[in-house]
């Protein structure tokens, strides 16, 4: 049996005569970019988010990039970002000149560790860019209240948590002071390119963000400040209305996957229910476990399965299973082992933002960061689409059982 990380022809075939008409309909139009079909999905992507307005602009890192822009961050400012991330969350911050203070993440969540937040922060921080992880929230009740505390605004990278939930109800990108998403064509609702939005409940920061995604510029041909061309095509608006009311279908059937995996985990003695906390077993005294073979993670699972957090009982935690991250022993050879046997998996992230060359000039990079270490040397990214079906999960857990000689 194949099992593809994604499988984006799947996803296409069971929308094809929507998604084709659309592109149709932009085709005859000749309106290319922004217009009608980018202004309908600006309403759309704010009313689901629950926010007031919405920006489209042309990829999720440009805006974050926007974002800070926004917030007017310059050289010789800071940016609080966890060192567990894809790249664009600090690459956004270094393009301004700006500097990234890394911070370790809680290994539960793989998100910015609130405990760790306060004492970076100094005179110079401009922003905190909390990371929702592979679809699930950061605690942003305990980040959000430091912030506050310090009247430092928080910037939500929700590049891979569209629709995720987080107290109460609150969607990714409605609780920070701007939200910032990705359609890159693998995240949970993926546009056909590049393709991006950003969220946000002040009127002033929609109206500067207007201006900035095409430089600057009100009225025609008058540019008040210096921006760029972050606008989005009409195209990917036209994909994006098509897929947008089916996406919390598709995160149902990817929870419903989640579940499977997990149960599955647990029944073939690879995993228990209640994961273990601590990312191994000599957690904290291991920050070199990225070059120690680990035989366990804790007494009682061979693998840590990825964990919906419940930080109270007051916060619904939805996770969107952006992706099912798993953390094993000897993930390279088992990452092999699974290749072999036609299933492919993925390492989100093999190098923490700390340790790329490109940021080894910066005083926070030298920190230790033993979570995110040893994340980076354990996590394995497993098939995670809404049309992966039970076989291939079966198989998928089979083989990995069979790897560990269970
Ligand atoms: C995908 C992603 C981005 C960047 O989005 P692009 O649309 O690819 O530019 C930023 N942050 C995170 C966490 C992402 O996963």
């Amino acid at each position: 049996m194949r099992v593809p990380l994604i499988d984006l022809q799947a996803h296409y075939q069971s929308l094809k005569p929507a998604l084709d008409e659309a592109l149709l309909r932009v085709a005859a139009s000749q309106v290319c970019i922004l217009g009608k079909e980018v202004e309908d999905f600006e309403h759309a992507i704010a009313a689901y988010t629950g926010t007031q307005f919405a920006v489209a602009v042309s990829s999720g890192t440009d805006a974050l990039l926007m974002a800070l822009m926004a917030l007017d961050v310059r050289a010789g400012d800071e940016v609080i970002v966890p060192t567990f991330s894809f790249f664009a969350t600090a690459g956004a911050v270094a393009r301004l000149g700006a500097t990234p203070t890394f911070i370790d993440v809680e290994p539960q969540s793989f998100t910015l560790n609130p405990l760790l937040l306060e004492e970076r922060i100094t005179s110079r921080t401009k922003a905190i860019i909390p990371v929702h992880l592979f679809g699930q929230c950061a605690a942003m009740n305990d980040i959000l209240c430091i912030a506050e505390r310090h009247g430092i605004p928080v910037i939500e990278d929700a590049a891979q948590a569209i629709g995720a939930e987080y107290v109460n109800g609150k969607k990714a990108g409605s609780m920070g002071i701007m939200g910032c998403f990705s359609f890159y064509p693998t995240k949970n609702l993926g546009a056909f390119g590049d393709a991006g939005a950003i969220t946000t409940n002040d009127e002033a920061l929609y109206i500067k963000l207007k201006q900035m995604r095409n430089h600057g510029m009100e009225p025609r041909y008058h540019h008040k400040f210096v921006g760029g061309n972050f606008r989005m095509d009409a195209l990917q608006a036209a994909v994006l209305n098509v897929k947008l009311p089916h996406v919390e279908s598709w995160h149902a059937a990817r929870r419903r996957n989640a579940d499977l995996y997990t149960r599955l985990f647990v029944d073939y003695g690879l995993a228990s229910i209640i994961p273990a906390r601590m990312a191994c077993r000599d957690f904290p005294h291991c920050p070199e476990c990225a070059t120690q073979p680990i035989d366990r993670f804790s007494n009682d699972t061979v693998l840590l399965v990825p964990e919906q957090v419940y930080r109270s009982t007051q916060i619904r935690n939805y996770h969107i299973f952006h992706q099912y991250t798993i953390r094993a022993p000897h993930r390279d050879k088992l990452r092999n082992y699974l290749a072999e046997h036609g299933i492919a998996s993925e390492i989100y992230y093999p190098l923490p933002l700390h340790r790329q060359e490109c940021f080894q000039h910066i005083p926070s990079a030298y920190d230790p960061f033993p979570i995110a270490t040893c994340l980076s040397a354990h996590v394995l990214s497993l098939p995670m689409y809404p049309e992966l079906c039970e076989e291939q999960i079966q198989y998928i857990v089979q083989t990995i059982a069979q790897f560990f000689d269970i």
